[in-house]
């Protein structure tokens, strides 16, 4: 599915992060940066041991915020490393932090002033964030930060399976009926 935003796409496609050509594709990281299983560890096996040099450079990322580094072997020209929140119940700022790690994804992006971007479905494997509530706080950060003032024309949302991808359908059909909300 494509919506167009200010003349700017967001599309949903199924598939693989890790085959992505988009500017940045961005991994759904934890807060050590360590690297672990799977989107994390799909990035690392095949971005090459590059990626993990530089973050430990970094050293570690907030949860509700990304940082960024190339992207080895990967098509892409860099990751941007998100770190979402584990769901703990909905009442612990998991949306804000969620929310937080897409703005500021999307904030890197801009400043490097690329033109596509990636994304996968953060917190909603391991980290257990309900799949249609993360949608919401995902697809409603997207289309804020595309109807402002970005470099960005392309926003990718890459789902790993048929039924994510049905999921964030739905929940970008309902946004688009309530008005971008
Ligand atoms: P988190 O720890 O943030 O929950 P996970 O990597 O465990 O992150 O899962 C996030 C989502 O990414 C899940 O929907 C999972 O099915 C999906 N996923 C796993 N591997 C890939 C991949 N290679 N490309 C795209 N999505 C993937």
């Amino acid at each position: 599915m494509r919506y167009e935003i200010n003349g700017r796409i967001l599309e949903l496609i199924e598939g693989d992060i890790t085959a992505q050509t988009a500017d940045a594709i961005v991994n759904a990281a934890n807060s050590g940066l360590r690297g672990g299983a799977g989107v994390d560890g799909a990035i690392h096996r095949a971005g090459g041991p590059e990626i993990m040099r530089e973050c430990r450079q970094l050293g570690g990322c907030q949860t509700g915020s990304a940082c960024i580094t190339t992207a080895g072997r990967l098509r892409a020209g860099y990751v941007i490393h998100a770190v979402g929140p584990v769901w703990r119940g909905g009442d612990q700022g998991e949306a804000e932090l969620l929310a937080g790690a897409y703005r500021r994804s999307l904030e890197l992006a801009a400043e490097k002033g690329l033109e596509s971007i990636a994304f996968p479905s953060i917190s909603t494997g391991a980290y257990r964030y309900p799949l249609a509530e993360a949608a919401a706080v995902a697809l409603a950060a997207v289309m804020e930060h595309l109807s402002g003032e970005t470099s960005l024309g392309r926003v990718s949302f890459v789902l790993f399976n048929g039924e994510i991808h049905e999921v964030y359908r739905g929940v970008l059909e309902q946004q688009i009926r309530n008005g971008g909300n």
